[in-house]
């Protein structure tokens, strides 16, 4: 019995697929043109596929899971479950105009052509706000369709924003934002359905510690009410003494969301060298 998930072959979430499954422990030996391989330390078959067709063979079990961006789910919605964001492949649906064209809102848009590969989510934004403009579906490079006259405006995905620049484009409404998500099949039961939990719980694992931080730091011993109160940690800081007297190291958990912030409250409060570490993996 094992449980088997699709992964994009080649493209912006393959790298990130297969790290988060090696971050989990699962090693697999994958020979670039080769669609299928067998996990080594998991009951766990893996198909490499153009991430377009993931969410069909979810859906018609011929795979049990998949990572797929949140894009390709909206765009064609099918009667899979999304178990999980799993915080890579981050990037937004985005209308852009050439440079050099005014914009003051929305009804602009109106009868213009905007290129785009996701005319489903298009539609229904711009249905949504009562915009009439003409869609034209193109199935790749549509950054370049306003340069040789085949559109007004493109919708096309964007993270840096830096291939739209290059383009002579400027961003100019958010359609939707998107990361990689885990699809289930929804009918899993019985030994897959232990199987997934099993690789679910390593999962989450994997996300809590990529999204916190281990700090250490050296404070004088009447500081460590102070600084405890800005470090919670995961139940409450552990406070060790240093060699020298009056003196401890701290040690704690923090969120890499305001990691920042917290940093600038800690050296206020008196806390000297402080590290902070990468978590491979975080069991609550
Ligand atoms: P395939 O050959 O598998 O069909 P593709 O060309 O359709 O690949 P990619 O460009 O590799 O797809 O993008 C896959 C997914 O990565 C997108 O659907 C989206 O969720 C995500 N993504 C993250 N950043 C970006 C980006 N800057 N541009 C495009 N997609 C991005
Ligand atoms: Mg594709």
């Amino acid at each position: 019995m094992k449980l088997k998930i699709a992964l994009q072959r080649s493209g912006k979430l393959a790298e990130g697929s297969k790290e988060l499954l090696r971050k989990c422990g699962i090693g697999f030996s994958h020979g670039g043109d080769k669609l299928r391989a067998e996990a080594s330390d998991f009951p766990l078959e893996i198909f490499f596929l153009r991430d377009d067709d993931i969410p069909d063979y979810v859906a018609d079990g011929v795979a049990d899971i998949g990572i797929v961006g949140e894009n390709v789910l909206a765009e064609d919605p099918k009667p899979i479950e999304v178990l999980e964001r799993l915080g890579f492949g981050r990037c937004r649906l985005s209308i852009a105009l050439p440079k050099a064209a005014e914009y003051a809102g929305l009804s602009d848009l109106s009868g213009m052509r905007i290129a785009t590969s996701y005319p489903g989510i298009l539609r229904s934004f711009l249905s949504n706000r009562d915009v009439l403009a003409d869609i034209h579906e193109i199935s790749g490079s549509v950054e370049i369709a306003p340069s040789i006259g085949l559109a007004d405006a493109v919708c096309d995905l964007v993270s840096s924003g830096s291939t739209l620049f290059s383009n002579g484009l400027r961003e100019v409404e958010t359609v939707m934002s998107s990361e990689a998500v885990l699809i289930a099949q929804p009918a899993i039961d019985g030994e897959k359905a232990v199987l997934l939990d099993k690789l679910l719980f390593r999962i989450r694992s994997v996300i809590a510690a990529s999204q916190n931080k281990y700090i250490l730091l050296n404070a004088p011993l009447e500081k460590v009410d102070e600084i405890s109160s800005i470090l919670p940690g995961m139940k409450s800081p552990t406070v060790v003494p240093l060699a020298e007297s009056g003196w401890v190291s701290i040690h704690s958990v923090i969120s890499e969301h305001d990691f920042w912030e917290v940093v600038d409250s800690l050296k206020r409060a008196g806390a000297e060298g402080i590290l902070v570490l990468s978590i491979d993996q975080m069991i609550r």
